[in-house]
């Protein structure tokens, strides 16, 4: 008997010793920012704020640092002066020019003058004249830009401009924050969704993809397993009217004019921030049947078009996850 009330006791002993030692609960803790002129939406699943703060700090100086537009940062000190040393910027356009080449040129962080000419980052739109395009192209591509070590050099008055890819790093920023904490969330960084880890429940991330005839709905929702990116770039974010079309806000680097082409918008699904945000951009700009031929050369991405005609295609990696709301669905 004695032995008996040992043990039990040993047991209990065993079953509450973990509780009182563990951490305190991981539940699910949210905050709001608004950096890179977006509203972000960051969820953990942690015990404390520690890498909320931290998230919210880096994205605060990545905001300034990579925004063209923003006079306390290195970016804009960067297109004053027509270059300088700075490693992180460096290093960054040097993998923007890897993909921009991967893309055929489609993606092309040096068309901050043309984006002005437009009247985007301002928002007071114009629509410039031939003449103006002419005179824009000797300003803007990226035979203009060039790294050596820390050290860019823009030819010609060219200027960067990095908005196709500022989230998409910035995800993969966040990403490290949370993976060096070990802490697993979700954040929704103004269309740029990023996963981490595993959700406390074991169960798959639900990504939805917004409509882009109803902000207030989606279109689809996506099952997404453990770190993934989901990034999605559409003519219905930026875009100004005039005469009954449309000018979005992202740009074909060949006319220096919106791109138009009968997609509306284009997703990507990627393991890296940098590479779905920089293929989103490039992929709206390629439209769908080029965009097609540069997913099959490649094993680093799926994707999702949807065209103007509501049709949606979405690659082979994607079919099985995707809940679609109502759409005509082609797979590929
Ligand atoms: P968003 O930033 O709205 O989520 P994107 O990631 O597609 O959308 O980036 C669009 C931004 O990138 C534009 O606002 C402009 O600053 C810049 N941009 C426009 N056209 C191009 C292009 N062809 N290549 C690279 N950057 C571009
Ligand atoms: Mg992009």
């Amino acid at each position: 008997m004695k032995q008996m009330i040992a043990l039990l006791t040993a047991m209990i002993l065993l079953l509450t010793l973990p509780a009182c030692g563990a951490q305190p609960a991981r539940t699910a803790r949210d905050r709001e920012v608004f950096a890179m002129d977006t509203v972000m939406e960051l969820r953990v699943y942690d015990s404390s704020d520690a890498v909320l703060d931290e998230m919210d700090a880096a994205l605060a100086a990545l905001s300034r640092e990579l925004n063209a537009e923003d006079d306390n940062g290195g970016l804009y000190a960067l297109n004053r002066a027509g270059g300088g040393e700075n490693a992180a910027l460096a290093d960054l356009v040097r993998r923007a020019a890897a993909l921009s080449a991967r893309t055929g040129g489609a993606l092309d962080v040096s068309l901050h003058l043309a984006s002005l000419a437009w009247g985007f980052p301002s928002k007071r739109y114009s629509i410039p004249t031939e003449a103006d395009l002419t005179e824009l192209a000797n300003h803007c591509g990226m035979r203009l830009v060039s790294c050596a070590g820390d050290r860019i050099t823009l030819q010609n008055g060219a200027e960067l401009d990095l908005g196709a890819i500022a989230k998409g790093y910035a995800a993969d920023c966040c990403r490290a924050i949370l993976e060096r904490a070990g802490v697993s969330g979700i954040l929704s960084l103004g269309g740029n969704i990023q996963t981490v880890g595993k959700k406390p429940d074991g169960t798959d991330w639900t990504v939805a993809i917004q409509d882009p005839d109803d902000p207030g709905s989606y279109l689809l929702t996506m099952t997404v397993t453990g770190t993934k990116s989901v990034v999605t770039s559409g003519d219905y974010q930026r875009f100004f009217e005039r005469d009954g079309a449309r000018y979005c806000h992202i740009l074909d680097p060949e006319t220096l004019s919106p791109a138009r082409n009968g997609l509306r918008m284009v997703t990507i699904v990627a393991d890296e921030g940098f590479l779905a945000d920089g293929l989103s951009t490039a992929l709206f700009v390629m439209g769908l049947e080029r965009g097609i031929e540069f997913w099959r050369a490649g094993n680093d991405f799926e994707a999702i078009w949807l065209t103007e005609d509501g049709t949606v295609t979405v690659t082979e990696g994607l079919e099985d996850r995707i809940s679609y709301k109502n759409a005509e669905v082609v797979r590929r």
